[in-house]
């Protein structure tokens, strides 16, 4: 699970997979996006050392 900021709550939300659109890799990790709960899609930045952490 992960947690992206989502305007429309106006702060960080929980999602689980089955909220994920799209993974794109980037240089620096990937790109997931995302449609929260509300219905607001949006994109997060997840960089490697985050995940690995996680
Ligand atoms: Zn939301």
């Amino acid at each position: 699970m992960f947690a992206p900021y989502c305007p429309i709550h106006g702060s960080r939300v929980l999602l689980f997979a089955e909220n994920l659109i799209a993974i794109d890799s980037t240089p620096r990790g990937w790109t997931l996006r995302f449609r929260c709960d509300c219905g607001y899609t949006g994109t997060c930045e997840v960089n490697r050392r985050e995940m690995i952490a996680a």
